[in-house]
């Protein structure tokens, strides 16, 4: 029994570090609204430069910037392709028909990444009773749909559709520098064909708050207005965007780290009677598993955990998803699977034990 948890719920729980809170409060700031605030500027200057991108906008949040980004892209009655699980269509509280009156066309893709032929399927004809297929988006990497990447030729073709017809291009990158850094492709190639992109600070790379949305210099200026229209627009958030500017600099490539854990957690559970999964099928931060061989229902399985120590999230009766971080270190990884051992160990009565295959 251990005082900390280790909680693999979602990178989102990491805290920021003592080093990280010391720039943050030395940060130089500004009025954000008026563009006076030079660590902002700095930081959106570094994430355009990052993404090969013409300027950026410092949000929220990065629902935020999905929201501002289709909203810019789209006139009520136009349609958005995404993947079924896409974050925008089930964890954005309808933000998509609220905020900028758009419909979702969901394609099933595998693990959240679907085809060129499934894009040219779904783009409607130019009709008037129809609506108008306006923006493919895509997650990279893939969150709820399974933790996958997509490849770089996979994103190409797919955008090279949405072109061919007119569409636009827009690339939730969440996890954007996970992909660069399990794959070695560079954040400026995957975000290359996108017309809005944008990339997480308070996931992988530690942060508190914020996301930083990129795009031409005109998609930029629209953004501003429904920056401000969504009530966005900030203050002295150079206190924020300094978190941001030091993440850059210190905790892109220890994100290798956090795949190799997730890895070294994937091949643990694997061993654990009752627990499936394929850690080959994962190479980021992020792993599925099913429990349903446990005898436990993962709601169950998981308030167990908690007891000692361990927090992953509960997906379904049967499903739960790990996600490492910043926050997780090697030797803890070890401890959580001690605790999912004994845990599971003690639901499984001993005839039942041995029967299980995995
Ligand atoms: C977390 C996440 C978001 C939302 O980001 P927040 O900064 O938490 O608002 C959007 N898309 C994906 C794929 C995510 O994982």
């Amino acid at each position: 029994m251990q005082n900390r948890l280790i909680d693999l719920a979602s990178d989102t729980k990491s805290r920021p570090t003592e080093v990280m809170r010391a720039a943050m409060a030395a940060a130089e700031v500004g009025d954000e609204q008026a563009r006076e605030d030079p660590t902002v500027n700095r930081l959106c200057t570094m994430v355009a430069e990052l993404l090969g991108k013409d300027d950026a906008v410092f949000l929220p949040s990065g629902k935020m910037c999905n929201q501002v980004a289709y909203r810019v892209h789209c006139r009520p009655g136009d349609e958005i392709i995404l993947d079924e699980w896409a974050h925008g269509v089930n964890a954005e509280a309808g933000g998509i028909a609220a905020l900028s009156g758009a419909n979702v066309r969901v394609l099933k893709g595998d693990r959240g990444v679907f085809d060129a032929d499934q894009v040219r399927a779904a783009i409607r004809p130019r009709r008037p009773d129809v609506p108008r297929s306006r923006l493919v988006s895509i997650e990279q990497t893939t969150n709820r749909a399974g933790g996958a990447i997509w490849p770089l030729a996979t994103i190409e073709a797919v955008t090279g559709v949405a072109r061919e017809s007119g569409l636009a291009a827009h690339m939730d990158g969440a996890r954007l520098l996970n992909a660069q850094v399990a794959t070695g492709v560079a954040v400026r190639d995957y975000a290359a064909p996108f017309d809005s992109v944008w990339i997480d600070l308070s996931k992988g790379l530690g942060c508190p708050v914020g996301a930083v949305l990129a795009g031409s210099t005109g998609f930029i200026e629209d953004a501003w207005r429904f920056k401000h229209q969504f009530g966005g627009a900030m203050r002295q958030a150079g206190i924020l965007a300094a978190a941001g500017v030091y993440a850059l600099e210190n905790h892109v490539a220890r994100l290798a780290d956090d795949h190799d854990n997730a890895q070294g957690l994937a091949r643990g559970l694997a061993a654990i009677p009752g627990i499936n999964i394929d850690p080959e099928a994962f190479r980021t931060n992020i792993i599925f598993f099913d429990v349903s061989r446990t005898g436990l229902r993962a709601e169950e399985l998981n308030a167990r955990l908690v007891e000692r120590g361990v927090r992953f999230q509960v997906l379904d009766a049967t499903q739960m998803r790990a996600v490492t971080h910043i926050d997780v270190g090697a030797d803890d990884i070890p401890t959580a699977l001690a605790a999912v051992s004994a845990v599971v160990g003690a639901a499984a009565p001993a005839g039942e034990r041995e029967n299980r295959t995995r």
